[in-house]
């Protein structure tokens, strides 16, 4: 999984939306990133000088070996059948993979565990008033695409976790089905409550719409792709052009995620055999409502038939209908039932042993399964993590040694709900909390500009990585195109921070990928990367996502494939073989004060915007305005959001600045010290430290009301799902309107980033101690 729509971009847009003023003294900071220029001297942070020569003549080997021949015939190898949880050629492609390990040199092995995996038995979507309608539910054959028709094989349009059910109700039209919608709803005087609401995918992750649904007393939902999102309005459809086709559905998991994703049945305890396991009735993370997704072929004679309101501008998709918001006549009959199984996984997990600290762990994964053939999600991915491991293997054979472990990971399971990653992490928890240094993740990708998201700790160093990667068509370094990309799409603050600031900046991480078990519940600095932006396509979780599809719409002669193997290939090779880890914590704390101004600017606009309506209600602005032939009532008065205290955030924050600066004393005097001073230098307690660094920012008890998520400073949004929210604790009481536990929140996470001040600096002090 991992696209949330299409405009992959959004987040990043939205982090630099709360950017503060960027340091002007940093102007032009790398006049010469623009192209490659592969200076086997240039420094390298982490690296003493004569390291760094031998680290970068290893690199350039390593970097003209990913082959997009090799990529092209290993994604038509596993895409060849679909291969979702528990099929035959799901587990000949985890073997498959194991072998191509152990003819590469790595100690490889496959791990196995037991989960939940609802599949579909019965499907209804039908018009029974006033006139009837049967949707299709189905995918049909494409004669230009021979997979398109490997019916037996295919899961049908489904949404896995959805629980069992038979309704027949009303029908309403809730657009994306966020809080606000029904907000909106309330106001023209519709309620869903017994009605079966009809949602558009977009702008939340798609297990939030049943449970926003629910929680309004709906008793069923559907989900439909418009095309708006990803169909004819964006541009040709399938087979003439990349985007969704009129019967293509878009299947995917509802689980609820946001409480804690991986097998439903054992929440924090790997899925073996023997684990204690939840009775069905009791997994929490089931949906309360029945759900099925549809294509909008099958959509438009349902929302046609709906009455009520025309919908508000913001709501109408591209159908050539007029889109009401109902319910009037139309009634639905929806029907759910699935096949309750006990599946199998299998995660295959390979290894180099590090040479010098075989007990650092540095975790790469991709997952392997898919909803269908799925050729871009994941494949476009994985066949990049494979040969990476191809290519390692080839330098090992040359003579490199990793200082530190290697595991390759590559995942079953994660479209159900991150099932792979998520058991193999929580039975292996208490190793990866001593060893792992950290995560570095890929899914789906394409053709653009290099995609970042991660810890904030790692920015600097994913900046160096990208410094040093060749973008395939445009032949300048993927670190000068972004930021020429970001140049050209900002506006005038965002453009003055991309000119200027010497790191653009990470996203932050919210879910839909494996990293998610790793940063939000281990607390391992983690990192996303992978390459789109200029290869859209509507064929996301449908049959359409194949071989075929890939080579004539998406990365079609696998360039990016190779720059993904080069770019992440990199970072795993420097992380592996650094000296000193490469953390940084000026980006981090730099971030964090963004982070902190965005919540203030939250708490202000929500009170400005309160006092405006309660005053344009006292003036009657409402009542003068609304039509009054039309159903449309004013907003409730509400109080105006208290002033908080956000004192021990600002103060814990100027702590944090003034740690990391500490630390980055430390770091100049120690590669001014020269080679000599690196060469006596035992960095190892430095290491264990920093590794610590991002531990330190979790809590036990993880964030109120669900206690899986320990990370403080990133979390999936609990109603938005994979859109992430920062410093989450707050910013969600804030949205929420919970101003005592917002006031609570501010004093934890005051504490969690002084423990975390205090870790920096220690790590500064051993630093300079280490390399006096
Ligand atoms: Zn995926």
């Amino acid at each position: 999984m991992r696209r949330i729509m299409l405009s992959v971009c959004a987040c990043l847009v939205a982090v630099l939306g709360m950017v503060r003023a960027a340091n002007p003294a940093a102007v032009a900071a790398h006049p010469a990133d623009a192209f490659i220029t592969a200076d086997p001297s240039a420094p390298l942070d982490g690296f003493s000088v004569d390291s760094a020569r031998a680290e970068r003549a290893w690199e350039s080997k390593f970097r003209a070996l990913p082959d997009p021949a090799i990529l092209r015939s290993t994604m038509q190898r596993i895409t060849a059948r679909p291969h979702h949880v528990g099929t035959e050629y799901d587990r000949s492609n985890a073997e498959w993979i194991l072998s191509l390990f152990r003819a590469w040199g790595w100690d490889a092995h496959i791990e196995n565990f037991e989960v939940l995996f609802p599949t579909p038995k019965e499907r209804r979507v039908e018009l029974i008033e006033p006139t009837h309608f049967q949707a299709t539910l189905d995918e049909p054959t494409v004669p230009a695409d021979p997979t398109s028709d490997q019916h037996a094989e295919q899961l049908p349009t489904y949404n896995a976790y959805s629980i069992d059910g038979d309704v027949t109700a009303p029908l309403v039209y809730v657009n994306f089905g966020m809080p606000e919608d029904y907000e909106q709803l309330a106001r023209l005087g519709i309620s869903v409550k017994g009605a079966i609401v009809i949602a558009r995918y977009g702008e939340s992750w798609r297990g939030i719409k049943p449970k926003v649904a629910a929680e309004h007393g709906a008793v069923g939902c559907i989900i439909y792709s418009d095309p708006h999102e990803d169909g004819y309005f964006r541009g040709d459809v399938f087979p003439a052009g990349p985007w969704r086709p009129a019967a293509g559905a878009q299947r995917g998991s509802v689980m609820d995620m946001v409480l804690y994703p991986g097998d439903p049945l054992t929440p924090g305890v790997g899925a073996s055999p023997g684990a204690h396991r939840l009775p069905l009735a009791e997994a929490p993370t089931l949906t309360k409502i029945p759900v099925l997704p549809i294509s909008y072929g099958d959509a438009q004679p349902l929302l046609s038939a709906l009455g009520g309101p025309v919908a508000p501008e913001a709501w109408r998709g591209s159908l050539p209908i007029t889109y009401h918001v109902g319910p009037g006549a139309a009634r639905v009959h929806l029907q759910v039932k699935s096949n309750w199984n006990t599946q199998t996984v299998h995660d295959v997990i390979a290894r180099i042993p590090g040479a010098d600290s075989p007990e650092e762990w540095i975790l790469r994964g991709n997952h392997e399964d898919a909803w269908v053939n799925g050729a871009e999600d994941p494949v476009s991915g994985l066949v990049d993590e494979l040969e990476e491991a191809r290519s390692l293997g080839e330098l090992r054979k040359q003579g490199w040694k990793p200082r530190r472990t290697i595991i390759y990971c590559v995942w079953d399971g994660e479209e159900p709900g991150l099932l792979g990653s998520t058991e193999w992490a929580e039975e292996h928890a208490e190793e990866l909390r001593r060893h792992a240094v950290v995560y570095l993740n890929s899914d789906s990708m394409g053709r653009g500009y290099l995609d970042a998201g991660g810890s904030h700790t790692l920015e600097k160093f994913v900046n160096g990585v990208a410094r040093d990667i060749e973008d395939p068509e445009t032949h300048l370094s993927v670190w000068k195109r972004l930021q020429l990309q970001l140049i050209a799409r900002g506006k005038r603050e965002e453009r003055e921070e991309a000119r200027t600031r010497p790191d653009w900046r990470l996203d932050a991480l919210g879910s839909g990928s494996d990293y998610t078990v790793f940063l939000d519940h281990l607390g391992v600095a983690s990192l996303d990367l992978g390459y789109s932006g200029e290869d859209g396509g509507g064929i996301y979780h449908s049959i359409y996502d194949d071989f075929y599809w890939y080579t004539h719409f998406g990365d079609t002669d696998f360039s990016y494939g190779r720059a993904m193997a080069q770019t992440a290939g990199t970072a795993v090779l420097r992380l592996a073989d650094a000296d000193l880890l490469p953390f940084d914590f000026t980006d981090f704390a730099d971030t964090i004060h963004t982070y902190s101004e965005s919540l203030k600017q939250l708490l202000n606009d929500r009170r400005e915007a309160t006092v405006e309506r309660n005053r344009e209600i006292d003036e009657g602005v409402f009542t003068a305005t609304l039509d009054p032939r039309q159903t449309s009532l004013p907003p409730a008065r509400e109080d105006p959001p208290p002033y908080l205290n956000f004192a021990p955030l600002d103060n814990a924050a100027q702590a944090l600045a003034r740690s990391a600066a500490l630390y980055q004393k430390a770091l100049e005097k120690a590669r001014s010290g020269g080679a000599a001073a690196w060469a006596r230098a035992s960095l190892q307690q430095v290491n264990e430290t920093l590794i610590e660094s991002e531990r330190q920012l979790t809590r036990p008890e993880g964030l109120p009301g669900r206690p899986w998520f320990k990370h403080q400073i990133y979390a999936p949004g609990f109603y938005t799902g994979y859109e992430v929210k920062t410093l989450p604790a707050v910013r969600e009481a804030i949205e929420q309107k919970k101003w005592r536990e917002a006031d609570a929140a501010l004093v934890d996470i005051g504490k969690i980033l002084d423990a975390e001040s205090a870790l920096i600096r220690r790590a500064a002090e051993e630093l300079e101690s280490a390399t006096k």
